[in-house]
């Protein structure tokens, strides 16, 4: 009696999201027989459906909540803050935590890039790098620099112009007439490398392509926008540091800015604070998203360097950058990043990831030893494997599994991932490899 009043409760609140709810990065009408989740609470890693059955998030709820659900600190941060004012316009006003996260911001990054300007999503980040890019080099008497370099496979968000730099057919084909094209150059995602070549030499030739591409049209280029080491929409397509390095010199060589898109993979994803650090580089545009708030408000940032910032500092406002968006730098969002910084700074997360992924590292043999597995990949936090013989529908196939065994979890395409909250114990991650394996089984098996 009380269990059919819960499940009722759950498909009460489906049958309404669907009815209202037009969901992102979907096929509405897949929801006839793929079942939407209700979630109504979370605590940590885990989140509660309104039928009272725990999920873990291992994905971190689409790669934001770093710590988890309901981080008492995080929680807190806002709740203060909400008691002395929510939001200020940040045209002709500033706050106190706009100004505290620039300013630690620009000292993580260790100097260079000193600027930070804000708004409310990754894809707006990607927006506010190419225009800022551009309008540089037109305002430095260079106007004929403003096409852009993206790299095969990425990802930079969905808006028109962020489309534009972004290489994933699914999500482009549809608007191709309104995009305008960026130039591709190869990916120097290790797993397209030659038999007998190492990720490192591939890192090279992949940046070799760039080059003659650039020999070619740096007069018209502006930036090249990368995902430092991992290329996360892609499928988890990791790389080698090397071709951070050898596109920063590529960039100095010729002119052209480095664009890092590090919305999901700063704030320590691949086990350095930012991704870059890795290669020893900055960028001359930085852009954060995702991870920035803990996952609790949206917001993002793109930093730029001094070289950039007085480009535009002119008596002539149109010289200025004049791009805005209404919630630009919101105080309450702004509160919630400094929490996360917080947590970072006095829980030493850094050094607890790497025990933690060190102690996960020992118990994934079944991901080396099962033949249907391939390309078993870390960096940081983040675990992939392939599964070269999945046949269509895998990915719905194994997510349902998972679910069905309380494990949110979204493959993309024949790639599992884990991108898992830095909270995870050792014995959550067995029970989530345990509920991985019986969903490859299902999602095989079908
Ligand atoms: C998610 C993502 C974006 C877009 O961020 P949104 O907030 O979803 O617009 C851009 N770049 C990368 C690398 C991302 O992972």
């Amino acid at each position: 009696m009380k269990r059919e009043a819960v499940t009722t409760a759950n498909a009460a609140l489906v049958a309404r999201s669907l009815r209202a709810v037009w969901h992102p990065c979907t096929q509405m009408k897949a929801h006839e027989t793929w079942p939407l989740v209700p979630m109504v609470s979370g605590e940590g890693a885990w989140l509660v459906d309104a039928n009272g059955k725990r999920y873990l998030d291992a994905i971190s709820s689409w790669w934001v909540n770093l710590f988890g659900h309901r981080e008492p600190r995080i929680v807190a941060a806002i709740e203060a803050q909400l008691h002395r004012v929510e939001h200020v316009i940040l045209a002709g006003c500033t706050h106190p935590p706009v100004i505290e996260l620039s300013e630690r911001l620009a000292a993580l990054v260790g100097g260079g890039l000193g600027h930070a300007f804000y708004a409310s999503d990754g894809a707006s980040a990607t927006e506010i790098a190419l225009k800022m890019s551009a309008h540089f080099w037109r305002n430095s008497g260079r106007p004929n620099k403003h096409r852009f370099v993206a790299v095969a496979q990425g990802y930079h968000g969905e808006t028109i112009g962020a489309l534009g730099v972004t290489d994933v057919e699914i999500f482009r084909s549809a608007y191709e007439p309104l995009l305008r094209a960026a130039a591709l150059v190869p990916s120097p995602d290790w797993r397209l490398a030659e038999p007998g070549e190492s990720p490192q030499d591939y890192a090279v030739r992949a940046a070799l392509a760039l080059e003659q591409h650039l020999e070619a049209h740096a007069d018209n280029t502006a930036a090249i926008i990368v995902e430092p080491l991992v290329q996360c929409a892609a499928g988890m397509a990791m790389h080698h540091p090397e071709y951070l390095r050898r596109v920063r010199g590529l960039c100095d060589r010729f002119d052209v800015h480095l664009i890092a898109d590090e919305i999901a993979v700063g704030f320590g994803r691949t086990g350095s604070f930012f991704a870059h650090e890795q290669a020893g580089i900055k960028p001359d545009f930085l852009c954060l998203s995702k991870g920035i708030t803990g996952g609790y408000l949206p917001l993002s940032a793109v930093l730029a360097t001094d070289t950039i910032y007085a480009a535009f500092y002119d008596d002539d406002t149109a010289r200025g950058f004049l791009h805005s968006h209404s919630y630009t730098g919101n105080a309450l969002a702004c509160s919630a990043a400094l929490a996360v910084l917080d947590i970072f700074r006095d829980d030493d997360v850094l050094a607890m990831n790497a025990l933690r992924t060190a102690r996960f590292d020992a118990r994934i043999d079944w991901l080396h030893t099962d033949p249907r597995i391939a390309n078993v990949r870390r960096c940081g936090t983040i675990l992939a494997f392939d599964v070269p013989m999945a046949t269509p529908g895998f990915s719905r196939r194994y997510a349902q599994a998972a679910l069905a065994d309380g494990a949110l979890l979204r493959p993309i395409g024949n790639t599992v991932y884990f991108m898992p909250p830095y909270l995870l114990t050792e014995d959550e991650w067995v029970w989530l490899m345990g509920v991985s394996r019986r969903a490859l089984d299902a999602a095989m098996a079908s």
